[in-house]
């Protein structure tokens, strides 16, 4: 027979592998690792992606999820049962809110969201059933830093664990479980794919135990990747490396132009040394600030409905860390469900952009930034 040796993994599209006989099925269960049964449980595709984020985030066992919001849902579910509590930052992604406040306190997994300032002193905010804190590398849409070494030293004084998304980072940028955090999660459809073509998640432990708790929450709840979309992240991930110096080296240059241009109230990138974690921004992520960047017009819908419709390079659509350079518009997105109060607290106006800045020739973003905000 014709050998063949592909030199990637190709996608294992099936949902079930085939035993020889009785002694096979023993042999998988037996010795775990040697062979596959159902995909749900585990698939060379997805395995592969688990393995490839594991080893960028340096940890012990990951489980590659469907979605960011399924890497959440695991990861807190890992530490987490009916009746316990949950802190989490107040600047959070909205769909770890919403999972919290309107499924899990339905569960009774009930949470407090932590202001910014108060992360390093967690002391008022516990109850005795507090579980763990759920943080991010950077927020979203304002890009606050989180130390997390700090924030871990913290936890792990209250018996807590800390519980980080990655994905505005990046493991290119920063790895938490080195700072102590227990579990890393992301949501791989953003930078670790790339290419706004995959939704998919993984959660990294730092603990074997925890990453086998992981596998068999994916497993159990039915959260796992297809082989389709692990193959496909796969391939995103080999560029991780240089995709991000391309981002965070066209993202340094934008928010340098418009920090500039008089049209612009206020930008929030971690690389501008205005900003108020840019010492801590330089030591985590290795002296580069990401590709993530908001920036602040007129507090006028109309100022901003111009400046879309005449951007050719960023279109509104909201989502990041694709190879093309997109825009958002947090009020009425990814913060529509945040109330009045928190908006204002977060200083989420109606002027405030969000750019996610592509890996294109950055002369031509600039151009393009020029007349869209003439
Ligand atoms: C997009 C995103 C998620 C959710 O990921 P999905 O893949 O959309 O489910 C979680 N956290 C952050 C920071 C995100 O940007």
């Amino acid at each position: 027979m014709t050998q063949i040796t592909p030199k990637i993994t190709p996608i294992y599209q099936t949902s079930v592998f085939k035993f020889e006989d009785l002694d096979a099925v023993q042999q998988y269960f037996d010795e775990p690792g040697s062979r596959y049964l159902y995909s749900r449980n585990g698939n060379p595709n997805s395995d592969e992606l688990a393995e490839a984020v594991n080893r960028w985030e340096s940890g012990a066992g990951a489980v590659a999820t469907g979605s960011g919001m399924a890497a959440i849902f695991a990861a807190l579910l890992t530490y987490c049962q009916a009746g316990d509590h949950v802190l989490c930052a107040a600047d959070i992604y909205g769909g770890s809110a919403a999972l919290l406040n309107l499924e899990l306190a339905r569960l009774g997994i009930t949470a407090s969201y932590v202001p910014f300032e108060a992360l390093y002193g967690l002391r008022p905010y516990l109850q005795s059933t507090t579980r763990l804190l759920l943080c991010e590398t950077m927020s979203n849409p304002l890009l606050r830093v989180v130390d997390l070494g700090a924030a871990a030293r913290e936890c792990h004084r209250h018996g807590l664990k800390l519980v980080v998304d990655n994905t505005f980072a990046t493991p290119a940028l920063t790895q938490p479980l080195a700072y102590g955090a227990d579990l890393v999660l992301h949501s791989v459809t953003k930078y670790l794919a790339g290419h706004s073509d995959v939704t998919a998640g993984a959660v990294v432990a730092r603990a074997a135990e925890d990453a086998a708790r992981l596998r068999q929450i994916g497993t159990v709840f039915g959260l796992t990747l297809s082989p389709m979309e692990s193959w496909l992240s796969v391939r995103g991930l080999k560029t991780l490396r240089l995709r991000v110096a391309a981002h965070c080296e066209n993202a340094w240059l934008v928010a340098e132009f418009l920090d500039e241009h008089p049209a612009v109230a206020a930008v929030y990138y971690p690389g501008l040394p205005t900003h108020p974690q840019h010492a801590l921004a330089l030591a985590q992520g290795g002296g580069r600030y990401g590709g993530m960047l908001s920036f602040r017009l007129a507090d006028d819908a109309a100022a901003v409905n111009r400046f879309m419709q005449h951007s050719e390079r960023f279109p509104f659509a909201p989502s990041l860390a694709g190879v093309d350079s997109s825009c958002s518009h947090p009020l009425t997105t990814s913060h529509r469900a945040l109330t009045d109060a928190q908006r204002a607290e977060l200083g989420i106006t109606v002027g405030l952009v969000r750019l996610s800045v592509g890996i294109e020739p950055v002369e031509e973003l600039l151009a393009d930034l020029a007349q869209a905000l003439e």
